[in-house]
């Protein structure tokens, strides 16, 4: 025996705790997979596993068979080498001068997506030699990507390097969570003409929302992130996914309130009954969004009141104004021995979804979860842990 307060003990004691279900993570992926068809699956692991963590949720994707990744930076691609030892890893933000060693130290390969790191690139190989890079072509989004012409023109250059071998030509949808939006053809039309000018060369366009448009938007490998989390990519469609992330706070404090009190900052909430409160341990600066206040957040126009929490088969409103370390709960509609001061109250998971918070703080599952990330207990469980 030992009296170290170690991860576990972390783990009970949270204030605020987030499980991170590894098992639901692979069956996701490999629902993408079965999804992409024809088309390798990749896995977009940027910002930290989108907030779950890139050690764990990379080297359970790696193992489940995912051999193409996908980062933001590079840095987040050296901490993902370290479980991904024989997978590809594309750099979506691409190389400047001076990140050479990183690299190919970590034998990263950069998403080259603009004139200017095209150029420096062309300096790189007359350097140092052939190295792999993927080209990104924008089609429409106008974010990163070489202009279309630039690129058509780029692959029938004759005159270029004989060392510049892209791998991947790859491009990105702005509206493939609107399926009946009529940009999905047009930059289906666009890449295709982009993917014929590099022949030979594997073709990507379709991140999570891009596979369920169908089969011609899979090209050679599909990018899913957001869904292998859980999380909708199709506002409106049911979402087949199993939920991944679960966080829970500890409840601080109950009280009773008179009717005709004020509850909180501004004295936001006036309370119109007798009630009991929860006081939990988390607040905005844990990524739980001020926005999902109860009232007088002039920002939220979703038409929607304001976040829930769950706890003991019920769901329960926030009470007034979110606030740095906390957040009330009213919880007057439920048996008052159901909640009790250090108890857990779910503020997403299985019984709320991301989305649902999300959209209570009218945002985007995307940013709920990587919000989660600055103050939090993490524990992963998997299917096996579990038996
Ligand atoms: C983030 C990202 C993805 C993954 O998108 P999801 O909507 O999360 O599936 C794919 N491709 C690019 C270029 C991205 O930036």
């Amino acid at each position: 025996m030992t009296d170290t307060f170690n991860d576990d003990d972390a783990f009970a004691c949270a204030g605020l705790r987030l499980t991170v279900d590894l098992g639901a993570l692979v069956e996701n992926w490999r629902d993408m997979a079965r999804r992409s068809g024809r088309a390798r699956t990749s896995a977009v692991v940027k910002a930290d596993a989108y907030g779950l963590g890139i050690e764990d949720v990379g080297e359970t994707l790696y193992a489940a068979g995912a051999r193409d990744f996908f980062v933001a930076t590079a840095d987040e691609g050296a901490t993902l080498r370290l479980y991904a030892p024989e997978a590809r890893i594309f750099v979506l933000s691409g190389i400047w001068p001076g990140m050479e060693r990183r690299f190919f130290e970590n034998d990263l390969v950069p998403v080259i997506a603009s004139e200017e790191q095209l150029t420096f690139w062309m300096s790189v190989l007359s350097d140092y030699g052939d190295y792999p890079c993927a080209l990104q072509v924008d089609t429409g989004f106008n974010r990163l990507g070489l202009p279309m012409d630039d690129a058509i023109a780029l692959a029938d250059d004759v005159s270029r390097p004989a060392s510049f071998a892209p791998v991947l030509v790859m491009s990105h949808l702005a509206c493939g969570d609107d399926p009946a939006n009529a940009m999905n053809r047009q930059q289906l039309e666009a890449f295709r003409k982009v993917s014929a000018a590099f022949e030979g060369i594997e073709a990507s366009l379709a991140n999570s929302a891009g596979i369920f448009l169908g089969p011609e938007y899979h090209f050679d490998l599909t990018r899913p992130g957001i869904a292998t989390y859980g999380a909708e990519a199709v506002p409106g469609m049911a979402n087949p996914m199993r939920p991944v992330a679960t966080a829970e706070a500890r409840i601080i404090q109950t009280r009773s309130v008179k009717s005709g009190e004020a509850v909180g900052y501004g004295r936001a909430l006036q309370l119109t009954r007798d009630s009991r409160l929860a006081i939990v341990s988390a607040g905005y600066a844990d990524g739980y969004m001020r926005s999902q206040s109860s009232g007088g957040v002039p920002l939220r126009q979703t038409g929607i009141a304001g976040g829930h929490g769950f706890i003991a088969g019920h769901k329960v409103p926030v009470a007034g104004r979110i606030t740095m370390d906390l957040t009330i709960f009213d919880v007057t509609d439920m048996p008052e021995h159901l909640v009790r001061a250090g108890d857990y109250i779910e503020l997403f998971g299985s019984n709320i979804s991301v989305d649902e918070a999300a959209k209570a703080a009218g945002t985007i599952g995307y940013e709920m979860l990587t919000s989660m990330g600055l103050r939090h207990e993490r524990r992963y469980i998997s299917e096996e842990a579990e038996e």
